[in-house]
């Protein structure tokens, strides 16, 4: 039975991986990822030459069926996503925990630690986390009021994911329910536009605003 790596990938700057990932990647027999264009380019500037399979949200129960024949040839395989670990906020966990119900412990997984945007974000908002509450992507419909009324009543700095399209939204509604409580949004972090923006949600909208509303965006709320 081969081997499932988990490995990490830069979130913007290609230089953000590690020896080991890069290692990793150069031994196994086959790439997942999310996106084959955008895992070539960090192949490409590391002049790593593999076979490519692309697994994302939209992948079908055959495309697993035929992972899991690879791993019981013997195929080493890794998993990347299009930034960050793996399985977290991405269509990566699913197949994770396909794979681990399929295979059990016949199959060994093993994690490639590395970049994570809401751990990057986290470490230079200057909010406590030795605890702190993770919540993805706000969701679009369902549940939509819940998630920030539970954001307003949990207690530890909170951590949550938004896309360009959605930010301008969810910090009107976030400052709805949260009001003074500080807030720390990073945008593009790693990447050539890196901006954080510090203050309410009112003013982090405010200078938001006065930027363009561009990039991907991790924003984390102040513990109470
Ligand atoms: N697996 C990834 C990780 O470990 O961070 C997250 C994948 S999730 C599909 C993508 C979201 O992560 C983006 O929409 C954005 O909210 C956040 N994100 C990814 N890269 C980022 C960056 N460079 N700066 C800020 N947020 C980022």
């Amino acid at each position: 039975m081969g081997t499932l790596f988990i490995v990490a990938t830069p979130i913007g700057n290609l230089k953000d991986i590690t020896l080991r990932a890069l290692e990793v990647l150069k031994n196994v027999d086959l790439i997942l990822a999310e996106d084959t264009r955008v895992t070539q380019k960090l192949l490409l500037k590391y002049e790593i030459k593999k076979p490519l399979w692309s697994y994302h949200q939209h992948s079908k129960l055959t495309k697993i069926e035929q992972i899991i024949n690879e791993f019981s040839n013997g195929k080493n395989i890794a998993l990347v996503s299009d930034a960050g670990t793996p399985g977290i906020s991405d269509p990566g966990g699913i197949l994770i925990q396909a794979i681990r119900e399929k295979l059990g412990n016949d199959i060994n997984i093993v994690p490639i630690p590395g970049p994570n945007a809401a751990i990057a974000a986290l470490s230079v908002a200057g909010f406590p986390a030795d605890k702190f509450c993770f919540l993805g992507f706000p969701p679009h419909k369902k549940g939509r009021k819940t998630f920030f009324e539970n954001i307003a009543k949990t207690e530890e700095t909170v951590v949550f994911y938004e896309s360009k399209y959605r930010i301008e939204k969810t910090l009107t509604e976030l400052s709805r329910v949260i009001g003074e409580r500080k807030i720390m949004v990073a945008r593009e972090l790693t990447k050539q536009f890196e901006t954080i923006y510090r203050g309410t949600a009112k003013e982090c909208l405010e200078q938001l605003k006065k930027d363009k509303i561009l990039g991907e965006f991790a924003v984390v709320i102040k513990s109470l």
